[in-house]
This record gives C-alpha cells, structure tokens and sequence, in this order.
C-alpha cells in the first residue's frame, strides 16, 4: 500500500478500531441476553414462531433512547407492535404520496395483525417537540424540518392557550401532550381505521411518558374535565 494511502485511509483504520470495541460490548450484552432472558423465555419465542405473532396492541412512540415501549409498559416479545419516530407523529394519509414507511406499518398492524388498539406516546423533554417549536432552530435539517410539519397543530394550541398574555409554565409538556392528542386526529385520516373506530372495533388511545418521575398519563375525555392523568389511577381507587 503506497504511503500516500495509507495517510488517506488512517482516519478510517481508527474508526474501525472504536467499531471494533463497541461491537465486542455489544457482543457481551448479547451473550447476557442468551444466556439470561432468552434462556428463562425460549418456549414463548418458539411458540411465537411457530404460531405466528398476534399483538392486540400497535405502540406509536417516540424514537427518544430514554423511551423504551417494553420497558415502561412490562411487555414481552409479542404483546406489542411498535412504531418509532421522532416525536411519535403520525403522518396524515396521502395518497399521493408513493411510498411511506409509517403508513404502511400501521395499515399491516391493522388490516393484517388486527390490533384492537392504537397507543399514541409522547414524553417529557420531547426533542422533536422543542423543533416544532422552534422550527428556525431545525431548519438546516432538511429532512427534520419536513418531518415537524406533523406536529404543528400543537404549536397552534399552544399559542392559542397564550394568545392573552398567558404564560403555560412547560411549553414542551404542553405542546407535547396536545401533539398526542394531535396523532390521534391524524389516525382517523386512514379509512381503514375510521370505519373501525366508528364501528366500535378499534380503541385509540392517548399516553404521555414523563421520563424523571418513570410515570406514564394517559388522556381522559370527560368534558370540561378532560385532560392527562396517571395512567396507575385506574387500578388505585
Ligand atoms: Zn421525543
């Protein structure tokens, strides 16, 4: 290898090493999963080939690493099909859009899977959220500034709710739980799901994950009392 080269690809010699290293601490915590979970659970993950999976519920959260859908709702393989993107939108149905990678995989868990539920989840310290509002800070990421157009029904709400000089203390949480809110309405644009809602057979569902207090709220339509509550309250009292 001439000299000249060497100098040219050394950068990508030293990437490969720091690859290499995060690759052996990936392998290692592979290993305590063969070892621990799988091995505690290898009949579900045989019995959920060999019949198939049937997920009753389709799980749209957020990308956020401090999210995780399975952790926070005590989960196993199977019991939820899940949906990840930046800050849990739901893009509205477009035909003319040619292909679209959300849209498709909630028609699947729908049409195909047959879930009879849809949970949107948003959280605390959303960084999408914080791009809808304030999209000048996103606008030299092309793709996530096209991306927030999904969520700024919530910016609207939010300075709607301030219009009088009112000043909401957490504008992220607030723009946040109203986006939930938000998803939803975006759901009922895809046929498929309307007429079911409509008919009875699909539940939609709005929750909220506040990250430093591990608790999830879930929107209650009562009203003039509407509004996030602790998920947990519906087994407490
Ligand atoms: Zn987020």
């Amino acid at each position: 290898m001439n000299k000249t080269l060497l100098i040219l690809l050394a950068p990508f010699f030293l990437l490969a090493e720091t690859a290499t290293d995060i690759q052996i601490s990936w392998a290692k915590q592979h290993n305590l999963f063969q070892k621990g979970y799988f091995k505690s659970n290898e009949e579900r993950f045989i019995k959920l080939v060999e019949e198939g999976q049937s997920p009753k519920t389709l799980f749209i959260g957020c990308s956020d690493s401090r999210v995780v859908p399975e952790l926070i709702t005590d989960a196993r393989p199977g019991d939820i099909f899940v949906i990840r993107n930046a800050g849990n939108f739901v893009p509205t149905n477009d035909a003319k859009i040619e292909w679209d990678g959300i849209a498709a995989s909630i028609q699947y868990a729908i049409e195909v899977l047959n879930v009879k539920e849809i949970i949107v989840c948003g959280h605390s310290h959303c960084g999408a959220i914080d791009g809808v509002l304030a999209p000048n800070k996103v606008s030299s990421l092309n793709d996530v500034a096209k991306w927030i157009r999904f969520g700024e029904e919530a910016r609207t709400i939010l300075d709607d709710e301030q219009k009088d000089g009112f000043k909401v203390e957490d504008p992220n949480g607030f723009a946040g739980r109203m986006s939930v809110l938000v998803q939803l309405d975006h759901l009922l644009t895809y046929p498929f799901i309307k007429s079911r809602v409509e008919k009875g057979e699909l539940f939609l569902h709005g929750w909220y994950f506040i990250i430093d207090k591990g608790q999830l709220e879930v929107w209650q339509d009562q009203g003039e009392q509407s509004g996030f509550v602790p998920l947990n309250h519906k087994i407490s009292n």
